[in-house]
């Protein structure tokens, strides 16, 4: 068992106290609102820090969890054992532009929020991005789960991405590299922490992107349950079905177990009604997948992850 005490001694000699929390209440960091207490959550703010902590984990035995917005997990009950490395590395950068001003290349630091990115984007006359806009993650998290909407995917956009293996060697790959498919990365094979991500961007006018960002965001509002803490879609599409269809069908919505709900607005979200736990959420989509398993012989795999005890 690592000593919490001595590795909160160590974070401190070079972090400071107050990116430090004992005992951190992971309802707080997640977007579902569900879940135990982590360990240590320490909050980085750049690559030093983030070494540090790769540095200080290896040196006490400790394992490390790697948080972005907390918008794709289910963390459970109780909670998460060693470091939450939570990732606020934090930076907009213009690099070059190409093609005689037509692309734009720009590097982003992997704590930026897709909507901060989104909208410097848009004062920047800058179109690409609209279709992340309303994924409500960061960059790493965006990158290692190829997130996409309306269209969209993280792998249209990115040129290369930067990230630090827990040897604390840091490595730059290409697009084609992170062998990118639908909510799939290397990043989901390889312990990492992506550090950044370099994108390509067109230049195009504020009302063009304006309208796009406002039509995508009009559709989340009419289709997705953003009312109750949730973490997105919980299952992912099928290759030849569309689950959240599928689990309509099993006349599933509503569906509960304690104040985990399959949500009546959109079958593929479960939602927290309020005090939901994660034990509640897992017998939920458990018996989602068995019933439509059972009716239309289909396996359904989850889009969101499960972490901690
Ligand atoms: C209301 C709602 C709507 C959503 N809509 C969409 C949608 O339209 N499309 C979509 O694709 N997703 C959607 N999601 C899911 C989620 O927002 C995305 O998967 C997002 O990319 C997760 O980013 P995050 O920073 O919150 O990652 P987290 O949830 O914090 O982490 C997710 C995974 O990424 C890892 N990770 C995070 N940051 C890093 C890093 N820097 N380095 C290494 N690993 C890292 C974590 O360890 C974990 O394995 C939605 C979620 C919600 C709540």
């Amino acid at each position: 068992m690592p000593d919490i005490e001595k590795i909160y001694t160590d974070l401190k000699e070079k972090i400071s106290e107050n990116q430090i929390l004992l005992n951190a209440n992971m309802k707080e960091y997640t977007s579902f609102k569900i879940g135990g207490n982590a360990d240590i959550l320490v909050t980085i703010k750049n690559e030093q820090e983030a070494k540090y902590v790769l540095e200080i984990s290896k040196k006490n035995n400790c394992s490390i969890f790697v948080l972005g917005n907390g918008t794709n997990i289910l963390v459970k009950d109780k909670g998460i054992r060693g470091i939450v490395l939570r990732n606020r590395i934090d930076y907009i950068e213009e690099v070059k532009s190409i093609d005689e001003d037509d692309y734009i290349e720009v590097l982003v630091g992997s704590g930026v929020k897709n909507s901060v990115l989104a909208q410097k984007l848009l004062r920047e006359n800058l179109t690409g991005f609209e279709f992340a806009s309303g994924i409500p993650g960061t960059i790493g998290g965006a990158i290692k789960m190829n997130a996409g909407a309306y269209g969209g995917e993280i792998k249209d956009v990115l040129i290369e991405t930067t990230y630090l293996d827990y040897d604390g060697n840091i490595h730059t790959v290409s697009n084609e590299e992170c062998n990118f498919n639908y909510r799939y990365s290397m990043f989901k094979d390889i312990n990492a922490i992506i550090l950044s991500g370099k994108f390509k961007f067109k230049r195009s006018t504020y009302e063009n992107i304006k309208e796009k960002m406002d039509q995508n965001e009009q559709a989340r509002k009419e289709k997705q349950p953003i009312e109750f803490p949730n973490a997105g879609s919980t299952f992912k599409r099928g290759t030849d079905f569309i689950t959240a269809k599928l689990i309509d069908e099993c006349g599933l919505k509503g569906y509960k177990i304690g104040d985990a709900e399959v949500s009546q607005k959109h079958a593929g979200f479960v939602i927290n009604r309020g005090n939901a736990k994660a034990e509640d959420v897992i017998e939920l989509i458990n018996n989602v997948k068995e019933e439509v398993s059972k009716k239309f012989n289909k396996d359904i795999d989850l889009e969101i992850e499960i972490i901690g005890e």
